[in-house]
């Protein structure tokens, strides 16, 4: 050994020692914290489909494909980080000697080929993700940027890290090269032979290269173990953990549809036996999430994915769910020494921990302890109100994120102890849970006009229990019984039934409300109240059948979520299908006839709770293009990217006083694509979209109106826009 390779090889053992030992400090601080979560024992079961899909969205990219160029860079640089660790490995053999090199595979030709394939590949990669955060930097003229509120110095950091070591691996092989000691034939390695022939015939210059890189290494392995919260660096490791442990990990929508029960020390809380001084109602400190909820923290990548989707965001509100994510992280993690000390509140608010346990715990830790979790900026809270009243559980963060984070539970976790412990929330809201409570509806409409919408048929709206059988029980809502527009599709959708021969019957007063705008402003008291109900009524109804005979059509995709998702959790096994899943089959089977095509153009608009939450994107578009002259046009943000309306999460009972309304830019989106008629599946956004498009004074040139009426128009003609006959029926 000359002394050069015994003055690199000292430095390179010491700066590993180094690193390893804080890497491993880092490790455990990282597992600490996420212990400190509560018990999550749902998420360790069906391992096999855990593993599956963690391989899949991971070596596959399934997720981050989507975004394709971004996607694709990315794999390289990844497959790059995970084979060029081996290269790093190999470094250490330089450091010693020049000629030094991995034992078995070094020297072998294949390796030497897909290393320097991985090391072109990854090059790129990462120079196009280098080139994509340049572009996207918040500040930006022309936009917002998804960095915005981004660490971007650690972005950048861990990119030129990535960088520099590729190149490093280059040079390396390089003065291998030019001293004649590489062993690896030209054709599979000419980038490094390139390199070598301009490069010195310089002995010494292997092992000086191969310090530097395992310098630059190890820099980056220091400066991550003493940033635990560098999510951009350390979802290397965490996001494979973190989709493993993803809520539905065999459901396209994972974190979607169904909320997550809400829970007490690992299991489901039943309000008949809870109590608030024993028992957890939501989440009230950083450590009553779950540890899948503080490894979700801990793995955020700070992409901005969320945020570039995210409906409340694009339209000038506090909430972006990337900051969310990223406040409750570095709260996590600033709290933590004082949680691990034994501090800590319990239910009824007393401190856990002894004076003596806290006596050596750092002051910022004692004073982030203070902080309320959900508080406004004079009482330093970790989260502002308003950001938490703004989300309307579109689920577009959820759909968005690489690693599966599982924004909406987090957020309602949160609601639910506002609402039923602090009883805290916007307070035009409190008229919604009141009419819930005491009428069973959210407009308080009384229960004896839920079967007004039937009158004006030319024919019977059968009631269960008043015929001998029936094949779909068709689930009016409330929004269908009593909110005008949506009466005109419940109409529409009857006509259509009827006109096709399907057998369905109505619970008529026997129905109440589902519970959703319950559930996800916070108020599980009510939604179980009322869900219970509901259940009892369709077990009754479907007294004696099986459960794929428990059939029932819902117009209101609110009510189709929480009819087939949620009632599962309270013991309703129901097949539930949506209006525009049976009209589609209809139309297929030639049930129904569409006779005179609707022209003018159509746009679709995706109704989050249909689409993204339960992926029923194609139905709809059947529907339509049977209906109508010229396909129907698509707006940019269409599908699993669809733009929310604003109505979701309870939204459609609060006021919207901050930035532009929700509402106004989805309907300037469908209008920019000229067409006539913005179909949509939902009566939450038809009301919403009809009030944009009044707001803009363009109720003569566009009608917002449900897949179903256009369809009837199609098949009946002569049926006015209320599904009813266009003469008046008469004797
Ligand atoms: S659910 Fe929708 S509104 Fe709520 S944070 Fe996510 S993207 Fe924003
Ligand atoms: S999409 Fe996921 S990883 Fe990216 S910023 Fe949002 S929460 Fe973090």
């Amino acid at each position: 050994m000359g002394s050069v390779q015994l003055v690199t090889t000292i430095l390179a053992a010491a700066i590993t020692t180094l690193a390893v030992w804080l890497a491993v400090q880092a490790v455990l601080r990282i597992v600490a914290v996420v212990r400190l979560g509560q018990p999550d024992p749902a998420r360790f079961g069906d391992t096999l489909t855990r593993t599956r899909t963690m391989l899949a969205e991971t070596a596959g990219h399934t997720r981050m494909l989507r975004w394709s160029v971004v996607g694709a860079a990315h794999w390289f640089v990844m497959v790059a980080f995970v084979v060029l660790s081996l290269l790093v490995l190999e470094a250490y053999f330089e450091v010693v000697s020049p000629t030094g090199g991995l034992p078995l595979i070094g020297g072998w030709a294949a390796y030497g080929l897909v290393t320097e394939l991985i090391g072109i590949l990854g090059t790129v990669g990462i120079v196009v993700l280098i080139a994509i955060r340049i572009r996207n930097r918040p500040g930006r003229p022309g936009g917002r940027s998804r960095f915005t509120g981004s660490t971007m110095w650690q972005g950048y950091f861990v990119e030129a890290v990535v960088l520099a070591v590729l190149v490093m691996g280059f040079l390396i092989r390089g003065f291998k090269v030019a001293t004649d000691h590489f062993e690896y034939p030209t054709w599979a390695t000419p980038v490094s032979h390139a390199v070598g022939a301009v490069l010195p015939d310089w002995e010494a210059g292997v092992s000086v290269a191969a310090l530097i890189k395992i310098m630059i290494s190890m820099t980056w392995l220091i400066v991550i173990a003493l940033n635990v919260t560098m999510g951009v660096a350390w979802h290397r490791f965490l996001a494979f953990f973190n989709i493993y442990f993803k809520r539905d990990p065999g459901r396209a929508g994972s974190g979607l549809g169904a909320l997550r029960p809400m829970m007490s020390n690992g299991k489901p809380l039943d309000f008949e036996e809870a109590d608030p001084e024993s028992d957890q109602f939501g989440v009230a400190q950083v450590e009553q999430f779950t540890w899948k909820g503080l490894l979700d923290f801990s793995t955020c990548t700070e992409c901005g994915r969320c945020q570039s989707q995210c409906p409340a965001w694009n339209t000038g509100k506090p909430l972006s769910p990337k900051l969310l994510v990223l406040s409750l992280r570095d709260h996590a993690y600033a709290k933590a020494p004082y949680l691990l000390a034994g501090g800590g509140k319990d239910l009824t608010g007393e401190e856990k921990a002894t004076a003596a346990q806290l006596a050596h715990v750092d002051v910022l830790a004692l004073a982030e302890a203070e902080k309320p979790l959900i508080g406004g900026a004079e009482e330093g809270g970790v989260i502002d109100p308003d950001v938490l009243w703004s989300c309307t559980t579109c689920g577009a963060c959820v759909e968005q994120c690489p690693v599966d984070i599982e924004h909406v539970d987090h957020i309602v976790d949160m609601r639910r102890y506002q609402v039923l412990i602090e009883s805290s929330f916007p307070s035009e809201a409190g008229v919604m849970l009141r009419n819930l409570e005491n009428k069973g509806n959210p407009w308080g409409a009384p229960q004896n006009t839920r079967e007004d919408w039937t009158k004006g048929l030319d024919f019977q709206v059968p009631r269960v229990g008043e015929v001998e059988d029936f094949e779909y029980l068709f689930w009016v809502g409330c929004a269908g019984a009593f909110e005008d527009r949506a009466k005109k599709t419940t109409r529409a959708v009857a006509t259509l039934l009827h006109e096709a021969g399907v057998s369905f019957a109505i619970l008529g007063e026997g129905e109440t409300c589902t519970g959703d705008p319950a559930r996800r402003i916070g108020n599980e008291f009510v939604f179980q109240m009322l869900a219970q109900q509901n259940v009892e009524t369709l077990n009754e109804a479907f007294e004696g059948r099986e459960k794929t005979k428990r059939k029932i059509v819902a117009t209101c995709p609110h009510c189709f979520n929480t009819l087939g998702n949620e009632y599962g959790q309270l013991g309703g096994e129901f097949e539930v299908v949506h209006h525009t899943q049976l009209l589609a089959h209809l139309v297929s089977t030639g049930k129904l006839t569409p006779v005179q095509p609707v022209d003018g153009g159509v746009t679709y608009h995706d109704p989050c709770y249909l689409g993204r939450h339960n992926r029923i994107f194609a139905p709809p578009r059947e529907v339509l293009g049977s209906s109508v002259q010229e396909a129907v046009t698509e707006m940019p943000r269409n599908s699993e990217r669809s733009f929310c309306c604003g109505a979701g999460g309870a939204r459609m009972w609060m006021e919207e006083r901050i930035g532009k309304r929700i509402n106004v830019d989805r309907v300037e989106e469908a209008m920019s694509t000229g067409a006539k008629t913005i179909a949509v599946g939902c009566p939450f956004c038809s009301t919403m979209l009809n009030d944009g498009v009044n707001g803009k004074g363009a109720g003569e040139q566009v009608e917002v109106v449900d897949v179903a009426s256009v369809l009837l128009r199609s098949v009946k003609p002569a049926q006015d826009r209320d599904g009813q006959p266009a003469e008046p029926v008469t004797g």
